[in-house]
């Protein structure tokens, strides 16, 4: 191989080896960490026996989800597709819909849309914030959609479009306000997708609070975890009612009756995971420090590079960088593929962005607008490892 085709792999692990040293063991993408009232909270719901659907985690873990982004309400479940999937629900996707979601992102966001009945619809990204296009989207619908009474539709499948699905990509802050100007001048509702962004702020509101809804991942690899949850955030009182009824089989209070008025889900976030949520929320503090310290340190190994660059926070958005990622200044798939085998090769454990969702067998079919830009970043980005343990770790 020659040297020119040598060095994206040359600068790629130098700046491995700045940051993290040489790893005595594999350094994880993302690990989780407990070293704060876990295991008291943990304990105590396992000491009381309240383990499950009832007990004071729950609640708690709801009003501190709230007093922290600034939501009027948060509502806890088991994850954040099944929350994606209620929320999509709550704001009239049915089925035979679609609904407009990024081809860069996790399966979750478009499994949720095909669970509540509805078809993903592809858009492509921003270069700079990786999320959703908002002038692409405008764009596309202007070419593909008509609105009338009946709300806008997709010309040529006739299917209704139902909703829109942003979603920020690592932690980084999407286009939020103006995607939502796209979304209100077609009156489509926004349903954000702040799976990865806990923590991340927009011109310093807080990301998942912009939509009618928002949805928050807990799984295990996000910046906080309960083991496995995920939460709805929303200021309107009656969907808030509404999403707490669905979650929990729908169920009319009464001392003893039950009695269920809606064919609803078992979504209920446990005690046990909430007590969990509760202890790592009280870290997220130290964990957004950690990880804007290690962020600011690959950046610095990165700059003046001439094959690789760092992917930064947008403008007048604060990440949490939830997952630091590199750039690939010429997008090719042999380059990406080569510079992941090297790192993971010597112990650092990096990974590709995700397979595009409409490359996918069960969404192959689906509609998709023109995706040059997240065909692009598809060939080009690679993720680093991010716990936030490496900053205090490193050499
Ligand atoms: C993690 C994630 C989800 C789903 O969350 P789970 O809790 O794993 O179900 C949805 N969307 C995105 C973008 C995610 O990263």
């Amino acid at each position: 191989m020659s040297t020119e085709q040598n060095l994206p792999s040359r600068e790629f692990m130098s700046v491995l080896t700045q940051v993290l040293g040489q790893p005595q063991q594999t350094l994880a993408l993302h690990e989780p960490e407990f070293k704060g009232n876990e295991w008291s909270y943990v304990k105590e719901c396992i000491d009381t026996g309240w383990v499950s659907s009832v007990g004071k985690y729950v609640d708690e873990f709801e009003r501190r989800l709230a007093a922290l982004t600034g939501a009027r309400h948060a509502i806890a479940v088991v994850n954040g597709t099944a929350a994606l999937h209620v929320a999509l629900q709550v704001v009239g996707v049915r089925s035979g819909d679609e609904v407009l979601v990024p081809a860069l992102s996790f399966v979750g966001t478009a499994n949720a849309v095909a669970h509540a009945g509805g078809v993903p619809h592809f858009v492509d990204s921003h270069p700079d914030t990786l999320g959703m296009d908002a002038d692409a989207l405008d764009r596309h619908l202007a070419e593909i959609a008509e609105r009338s009474v009946h709300g806008v539709h997709h010309r040529r499948t006739g299917r209704r479009i139902a909703a829109i699905v942003p979603m920020h990509t690592f932690g980084h802050p999407v286009h939020i306000e103006r995607l939502l100007e796209v979304a209100n001048r077609w009156g489509l509702p926004v349903v954000e997708d702040a799976a990865e962004s806990l923590g991340s702020t927009s011109r310093g509101r807080h990301t998942g609070t912009f939509g009618r809804v928002g949805v928050l991942s807990f799984n295990g690899n996000k910046i906080i975890t309960t083991g496995g949850g995920g939460a709805i955030l929303t200021d309107d009182p009656e969907l808030a009612k509404q999403l707490k009824h669905l979650t929990t089989t729908a169920k009319r209070p009464h001392r003893w009756e039950f009695v269920h008025d809606a064919v609803a889900y078992n979504y209920r976030l446990p005690n046990l995971n909430a007590a969990l949520g509760c202890a790592q929320l009280e870290r997220l503090p130290e964990f957004l420090e950690s990880k804007r310290a290690l962020a600011g340190r690959y950046r610095q190994a990165l700059a003046g590079l001439s094959t690789l660059s760092f992917v930064d926070q947008p403008h007048q958005t604060e990440s949490n960088f939830w997952l630091n990622a590199v750039r690939i200044a010429k997008p090719e798939m042999a380059v990406r593929d080569r510079l992941l085998g090297v790192a993971n090769d010597a112990g650092y454990q990096c990974r590709p962005v995700w397979t595009l969702l409409n490359k996918l067998p069960m969404y192959e079919a689906c509609p998709c607008a023109s995706l040059t830009v997240a065909e692009a970043l598809e060939a080009s980005l690679i993720n680093l490892p991010s716990s936030p343990k490496l900053n205090r770790s490193a050499p």
